[in-house]
């Protein structure tokens, strides 16, 4: 979440609070703010999926393809990228 470029940053109210040069600092959440940030954004991807589902998968294609491109062992998993990718073709083929 903070390895992301900032047009991505999670703009919940949560993340709003600790963002420094617009990207959310994770290390300045307390537990309950991770809770907190995490059932916001649930709720609001279910309403993206509710209202769009093909752009919503659109946008997880783009994130996927941003990470494959990079390398950022330490930041994020080896391997995520082309799992979100996966997923979302998972998707698409159930809707
Ligand atoms: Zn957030």
């Amino acid at each position: 979440m903070d390895s992301l470029p900032c047009e991505w940053a999670c703009g919940c109210p949560v993340c709003e609070s600790v963002k420094q040069n617009g990207i959310p600092v994770i290390d300045a959440m307390s537990v309950e703010d991770l809770k907190r940030h995490f059932l916001i954004c649930r709720k609001l991807e279910i309403l993206r999926v509710q209202r769009n589902i093909d752009d919503e998968l659109d946008s997880v294609e783009a994130v996927a393809e941003w990470i494959e491109a990079r390398s950022l062992p330490g930041v994020i998993p080896v391997g995520i990228g082309a799992r979100l990718s996966s997923w979302a073709a998972s998707v698409r083929r159930l809707v």
